[in-house]
């Protein structure tokens, strides 16, 4: 639910998910109800080339949820999906990844790599879909974290019943591999890292039950994007819509799993000068002098610090540049910055990763 943390208003929401209009398992409407009662402020539903829901006049607010609608590009050979929002139109299949990507920058669509990283092999019935053709320009993030990827790709013929009875304690995080890439392109540009929910409600058949996988009452109680809003967000749809997606290209978000703690009192910020001072400050765009949190700018001073806090103890990891600065076991991370660079905090319950920001840039 919305929240107040320190200077930000705080919105929890789920990105990526299906209906019956492609392979989802339950109507807009039924989805939508889920997700009002999992306490969603926003969902942002993305059907496989289709954005019959956005055409019918569906986006709109139900009861306090905000509910936006893009879609999922696939490609005819299946190996880039990619999530947009804000595009005139659903494009042609035929395009490339290349071709599309560009046509959504050109359009002010907002665009992210579905499951860039997802490797399935240890099942053959299930097939990856990874994102191969990594010269496309134009795309405003990268969904660093996809519940449904993840969990295929851990699934084996021996845990599949364990698996599925506790789906969200199988997650671990993002991979390796993904965040080095994200932290690189950070160095470059502004690159939103988001959190994917990917639901369908999928059957699975194990031996002779059919279970539905993460029902998505429980998809949306495990994967969560929070975004950092300086005003609270609008009743009126229209600029609800818009602050959602500003806040999204802005880079202010943060990734969580709830599974392990509600993550809205979680906070990270650099600052000039002492937290009390600088309490208040107004920021300016993206940029500013005294207060800065996810996605946000600040002049490095010999003042400059960075603290972050979570709910409960956990292991705080700080990255800068795309390697691990400092680290320790606790509810408070603080941090004096002494040198520019693109700055990120995880939080991890134990072998769990629990909290993932994106960057603040010291410049
Ligand atoms: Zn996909
Ligand atoms: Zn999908």
């Amino acid at each position: 639910m919305a929240a107040k943390t320190g200077n930000y208003y705080y919105y929890t929401g789920a990105i990526h998910m299906h209906t019956t209009e492609s392979d989802g398992t339950k109507s807009f409407e039924e989805m939508v109800r889920i997700g009002c009662e999992a306490g969603l402020d926003f969902m942002m539903v993305t059907d496989h080339m289709t954005m019959i829901h956005r055409d019918q006049g569906k986006e709109g607010i139900y009861d306090k949820t905000l509910v936006v609608v893009g879609y999922e590009h696939n490609d005819l050979d299946d190996h880039h999906h990619y999530l947009l929002f804000e595009s005139p139109h659903v494009y042609p299949e035929t395009m490339t990844a290349k071709e599309y990507v560009a046509a959504g920058a050109a359009d002010g669509a907002l665009g992210i790599m579905a499951h860039p990283d997802e490797i399935r092999d240890r099942l053959e019935e299930y097939q990856p879909y990874p994102w191969d053709d990594w010269s496309v320009v134009g795309f405003t993030g990268l969904e660093l974290w996809n519940q449904m990827s993840e969990w295929m790709e851990k699934l084996t013929r021996f845990n599949k019943l364990a698996m599925s009875l506790s789906p969200r304690k199988s997650m671990v995080g993002p991979t390796d591999r993904i965040l080095q890439k994200w932290d690189a392109m950070n160095l470059q540009r502004r690159v939103v890292g988001i959190a994917g929910v990917d639901a369908h409600a999928f059957p699975v058949k194990i031996g002779p039950l059919t279970i539905e996988i993460f029902p998505y009452k429980v998809h949306f109680r495990c994967l969560r994007s929070y975004i950092i809003l300086d005003e609270p967000m609008s009743s009126d749809f229209e600029t609800a819509r818009r602050q959602l997606y500003d806040a999204i290209r802005k880079c202010r978000l943060f990734c969580a799993n709830i599974r392990w703690g509600e993550a809205d009192a979680f906070e990270f910020t650099a600052n000039n000068g002492s937290l009390e001072a600088t309490r208040g400050d107004a920021t300016h765009g993206n940029v500013t002098r005294g207060n800065a949190t996810c996605g946000d700018e600040i002049e490095l001073t010999e003042n400059t610090s960075i603290r972050a806090r979570v709910p409960q103890r956990a292991t705080l990891k700080l990255i800068k540049n795309g390697q691990e600065c400092f680290r320790i076991e606790s509810d408070t991370l603080e941090y004096t910055v002494s040198e520019p660079g693109v700055y990120r905090i995880e939080a991890w319950k134990g072998k769990r990763g629990w909290i993932f920001s994106n960057h603040i840039r010291v410049i």
